[in-house]
């Protein structure tokens, strides 16, 4: 066998928390290796700070089918019906699995697993607010990567560190493995597989402010996108209300969920006028649009007016210090603002694709809007859209939905290599990625790759953030395709072979224009206001036309194609969105 040629039923993409659920159940069935370009404990998943939902109705009465109602709501009515029923009634499960595994939960009293509020989960359809997601403080997303990690080592799993992938392999429309370059020495390894997951994380860092991790470029989608494969509801991208002044850097809902409340300039709680029943707690998208809108009509707080206040004043200082400890810190760190004393700047922040990398409920990837799949292709977490959260996520729903679907792709990797052999791929399939790599370093470059981004980031937050127009979003789009431009003529100056670190942040710039461009096209098309798309020149929502999925794919001529999928129905109709 050549060198650098790697040999495996199931190879997953990605070791943040969708990809280890999926690898510890790949690898109770079959050889299975997980290629990261990060150490897996560094994945975004691990910053996730507020909890992960189940209706384990150890505080408070819930129920599964509560929870599918609040996630349909939630998502504006775009979400698979059939996803969702899965997500919710695996949910309660996939707690108890990780508490089996040792993840240090927050206790009640009597030793059960203890569980707080978020914003958009309720009781009975809609009553009042609902104690539904478990938490081990505000440090949920660390201690699942932890433990998934550790679970992976006792099993064996193989693990391929600071290995960026660069290609998807697929012959006769059958996937048969990957390509990734080796960060430490340069080199180019050829993976061959039965079955591929993705679970490659989220695309934020196209916006100037947000609560991503600066690793969180697309690269999963954007390589799907490249194949000519389709990419599913890419304009649905969430803000998250709280995100500190300036910075982007998250306060989780869960300070909301433990009694803060937010306060425009004047000190009124504003949100008592956008969802008179659940207040703080309405979902992100009518949070983040009221901010805006109290910013934009000059209510705003502080000397510009630009931000508005977090206030936990009236939270007792022993639960904030006990279960909003990172936070906490971050607002003092941060902005020297002491959150037991005053309240803290804060403003939307891009947070969460709903969109990405379409599949039905195994995970399986979707090769167009008809259903029909990538035999041996899967994607779960971030990178994909199952579609469980429509047009915009719940709080906690993300931790629930990698654990859910991770394990699913897992099992439905293994099966897969258990009936397939590897497929026959070209001696040659690693080359176009070895030209590509030489070619980055060829020559000298008009500008850094820094100007293109910061270009990129701002022309995203003000045109393509929280309010969205028709004009905006053509701007945009001719913004998007010139930054194309001036990116294919940019060069790495650095030729080092050992961590060239300029060449990763080249590539993955590369992939975040690939993710505007699907995200700016599609938004143009939406004529109307849904979840985290909100269109000021179409302030409705439009069911009548827009109960559908967008599929955006690249022809072979380098131009780009919209195609509809129904909305997979199930109990519940449409209704207006209350709160
Ligand atoms: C600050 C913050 C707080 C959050 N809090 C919560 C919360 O309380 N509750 C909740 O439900 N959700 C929360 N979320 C959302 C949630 O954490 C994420 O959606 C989820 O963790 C994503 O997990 P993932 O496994 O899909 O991807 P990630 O954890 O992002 O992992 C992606 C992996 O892909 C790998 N990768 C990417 N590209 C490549 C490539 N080219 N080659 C090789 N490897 C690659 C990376 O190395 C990494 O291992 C939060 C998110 C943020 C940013």
């Amino acid at each position: 066998m050549p060198n650098n040629v790697h040999i495996y039923d199931a190879v997953i993409v990605g070791a943040g928390g969708a990809g280890l659920r999926a690898a510890l159940e790949a690898s109770k069935g079959c050889k299975t290796a997980v290629v990261s370009k990060m150490y897996p404990t560094r994945s975004h998943t691990g910053a996730a700070q507020g909890g992960m939902c189940a209706a384990l109705a150890n505080v408070e009465e819930d129920s599964w089918e509560w929870h599918a109602f609040d996630t349909v709501k939630g998502g504006d009515f775009l979400s698979d019906q059939d996803a969702v029923d899965v997500m919710c009634q695996e949910a309660v499960e996939s707690v108890l699995d990780l508490e089996r595994m040792g993840l240090p939960f927050n206790r009640t009293p009597d030793g059960k697993i203890d569980q707080r509020r978020f914003g958009g989960h309720t009781r009975n359809h809609g009553e009042a607010a609902v104690k539904r997601a478990c938490y081990a403080a505000d440090r949920t997303g660390h201690m699942i990567l932890q433990t998934l990690f550790q679970q992976c080592n006792k099993q064996g799993v193989e693990f391929y560190n600071e290995f960026f992938v660069l290609d998807l392999i697929i012959e006769g429309g059958v996937c048969g493995g990957i390509v990734a370059y080796e960060i430490a020495t340069g080199e180019i390894h050829t993976f061959r597989a039965k079955a591929v997951l993705f679970a490659t994380g989220g695309y934020g860092k196209m916006f100037k402010i947000t609560s991503n991790a600066h690793t969180l470029t697309g690269d999963g989608p954007g390589l799907v996108y490249r194949k000519g494969l389709p990419l599913e509801d890419i304009e649905f991208f969430q803000f998250h209300p709280t995100g500190l002044y300036r910075l982007g850097i998250l306060l989780s809902e869960a300070a909301r969920g433990e009694g803060g409340i937010l306060r425009n300039g004047d000190g009124e709680r504003f949100m008592e006028r956008y969802a008179p029943t659940i207040k703080d707690l309405a979902p992100r998208d009518m949070v983040s649009r009221a901010e805006f809108f109290e910013i934009k009509e000059g209510r705003g707080a502080g000397p510009n007016k630009d931000y508005v206040l977090l206030d936990l004043t009236a939270v007792d200082p022993e639960v904030v210090e006990a279960k909003l400890p990172d936070i906490t810190e971050f607002a003092r760190t941060y902005l020297g603002v002491d959150p037991l004393k005053e309240g803290v700047p804060t403003v939307p922040t891009a947070h969460y694709a709903m969109g990405g990398i379409p599949t039905n409920v195994n995970t399986e990837v979707l090769r167009s809007a008809h259903g029909e799949v990538v035999p041996g292709f899967y994607a779960a977490g971030e990178c994909a859209c199952v579609s469980v959260h429509g047009a915009n996520r719940l709080g906690t729903n993300s931790l629930l939905d990698i654990i859910v679907f991770g394990r699913r792709g897992g099992l439905g990797m293994a099966e897969h290599a258990a009936r397939t052999k590897l497929i026959d791929i070209p001696d040659d399939v690693a080359k176009p990625s070895e030209d590509w790599i030489a070619s980055l370093t060829d020559g000298q470059s008009p500008e850094p790759i820094a100007a293109i981004r910061k270009d990129l980031q701002e022309e995203m937050w003000d045109k393509v953030s929280v309010l969205r127009t028709d004009e905006g979003l053509g701007q945009a789009i001719n913004s998007v395709a010139h930054l194309r431009e001036r990116y294919a003529k940019a060069r790495v100056k650095d030729r080092s072979k050992v961590f060239n670190t300029e060449l990763v942040e080249h590539i993955e710039l590369g992939f975040i224009i690939d993710m505007a461009e699907a995200l700016v096209i599609s938004a143009k098309a939406r004529t109307e206001s849904r979840g985290g798309h909100y269109r000021e020149d179409h302030q409705k929502r439009d069911d009548e036309h827009w109960l559908k999925h967008t599929f955006i794919n690249k022809t072979p001529d380098g131009d780009t194609r919209l195609a509809y999928k129904p909305v997979t129905m199930g109990r519940y109709e449409p209704v207006e969105r209350k709160y």
